[in-house]
């Protein structure tokens, strides 16, 4: 099992919708840390953040592959609002809410 990427506290949503969307690919993946606001304040805040694992391994390189098109991590772009009204950092390709992909305008 291996760690594919750590988000930050406020991409809580992003994470849940990264996991379902490589789930659907076929990539079995945990989300830790995912329910841990009630426990806040007893364990280091750095453990909060919500951690996505893949469990195969050999599907890590393909995961790696999928996650980085869903965040664009190397688009440092500016947010963006979804046309159901999300608002969005620039660093993601897809809305959390609806699923719909980002469009320039
Ligand atoms: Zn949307």
């Amino acid at each position: 099992m291996k760690k594919l990427h750590t988000f930050q506290l406020h991409e809580r949503a992003q994470a849940a919708m990264v996991r379902d969307m490589l789930e659907e690919e076929g990539i079995s993946c945990l989300l830790r840390n995912d329910q841990l606001f009630g426990a806040m304040g007893e364990i280091p805040l750095v453990e909060c953040f919500p951690e996505l694992w893949v469990v195969d391994d050999e599907v890590y390189p393909r995961a790696s592959l999928l996650l980085k098109g869903l965040l664009r991590s190397d688009d440092a772009a500016e947010g963006w609002i979804c046309r159901c009204g999300e608002e969005l950092e620039g660093q993601f390709g897809a809305c959390w809410r609806c699923g719909s992909h980002r469009r320039t305008p």
